[in-house]
């Protein structure tokens, strides 16, 4: 894929530099008024874009999956009124059509709806023909090959004018987001697809109020073009995530604090400094894959050992120790502790690995299953 950056919707946007792109409204239009309402608030703030749901993927049924078509018209007055451009979002090829009929500016897949390729291409039909830029959600488990399937999938359609939104991913694991945020994903989709801009939605990713700004600033750090933040007059009432939205006031407070910072060193001597702080980051990376070749090299002749000997790879207490004794060193050294036990859960795979090629080795007709059991 290739993005043209010249003379698109997005493209326009971000070329007005030193302000993120902004996308905020609420998380579901629930009235007429309560739309205006928000439009109105958010036209002061000069958002780039008004979003509201329309049809709402929700888990459980019995909730409130949203108004329906009749949201649209609300949106429509958004634009004609307010000359705001607003978005939807879309999961099936009905919805795009309706939309479009609506004269809807911009279109958004959700994470439900990415995660599901029949759905995606389903979407991808009803857009053939059609000029409108489209902002694909990540899919909900943290699969970057699946969001950029479904953003493959609405390319080929024809549709270049396109922008990637980074939501988190959800996790069975308790942790202080809602959906886990994995910043090297999206990384990585910035690294394939240059051109791409990527949009961070801290509400979806913090789930409560107190997060947003926090993962806005993240996302401007992480380098990603823009937010959507979502956005109610009255949020403890609101009928969907009433937990993450902010008023239109609280929206204002967070984009002003918001620290804009620059892509890059702007002068000769600042590069000169940077410069040489990453040539001592080399040798340092360089005594450390050295540490790691001897240490590799020590656990192959373990492994030898335990061959001659019949003895099992897998010596849990030793395991234990290592995971124990390095989290205590890491923390005498002044480190993550927890990063520390993460980078040893690698080079453990990574042992066994070999230990287990040593031990399989020359096995006949036995093939060798050193995997180390990670879905890629
Ligand atoms: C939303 O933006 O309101 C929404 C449903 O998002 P997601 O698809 O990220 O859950
Ligand atoms: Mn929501």
């Amino acid at each position: 894929m290739n993005f043209n950056n010249k003379d698109t919707f997005f493209s326009n946007l971000l070329a007005e530099r030193g302000r993120p792109l902004v996308i905020a409204g609420p998380c579901s239009a629930e009235s007429e008024q309560q739309v205006m309402q928000t439009a109105e608030a958010l036209k002061k703030l000069n958002v780039h874009l008004f979003r509201a749901g329309i049809w709402k993927p929700r888990s459980r049924p019995n909730t409130f999956e949203g108004v329906g078509l009749q949201g649209l018209a609300w949106l429509a007055r958004v634009k004609e009124e307010l000359g705001m451009r607003v978005t939807t979002e879309v999961a099936t090829g009905r919805h795009v059509e309706e939309a479009l009929k609506q004269g809807i500016d911009v279109l958004w897949i959700g994470a439900r709806t990415t995660v599901n390729p029949f759905a995606v291409q389903g979407i991808a039909d009803a857009l053939q023909g059609v000029q409108v830029p489209v902002m694909v959600k990540n899919p909900v488990n943290p699969d970057l090959a699946l969001w950029i399937g479904a953003i493959e999938r609405i390319y080929q359609a024809g549709i270049t004018d396109l922008a990637a939104i980074h939501r988190g991913f959800s996790s069975y694991q308790k942790s202080k987001y809602r959906n886990a945020p994995v910043w090297q994903i999206p990384i990585e989709l910035k690294a394939r697809f240059q051109n791409l801009p990527v949009i961070v939605d801290p509400s979806h990713i913090g789930g409560t109020r107190d997060l947003i700004f926090p993962l806005s600033q993240r996302a401007l750090d992480m380098g990603c073009d823009g937010v959507m933040i979502e956005t109610h007059p009255n949020p403890a009432e609101a009928l969907s995530d009433a937990e993450q939205q902010v008023t239109p006031a609280a929206l204002a407070d967070i984009l002003d604090k918001l620290q804009v910072r620059k892509t890059n060193y702007d002068d000769a001597e600042l590069v000169s400094r940077a410069e040489e702080l990453r040539l001592k980051i080399d040798a340092a990376d360089h005594d450390l894959i050295g540490a790691l070749a001897r240490r590799m090299a020590l656990v192959e002749q373990i492994g030898e050992y335990k061959k001659q000997n019949n003895v099992q790879v897998l010596q849990l207490e030793r395991w234990k120790e290592i995971f124990r004794t390095r989290a205590d060193w890491a923390a005498e050294a002044g480190i993550n502790t927890a990063f520390v036990e993460e980078l040893y859960k690698l080079i453990h795979v990574e042992s066994i690995r070999k230990q287990t090629a040593i031990m399989q080795a020359g096995n006949p007709g036995a093939k060798t299953d050193t995997n180390p059991g990670h879905v890629s």
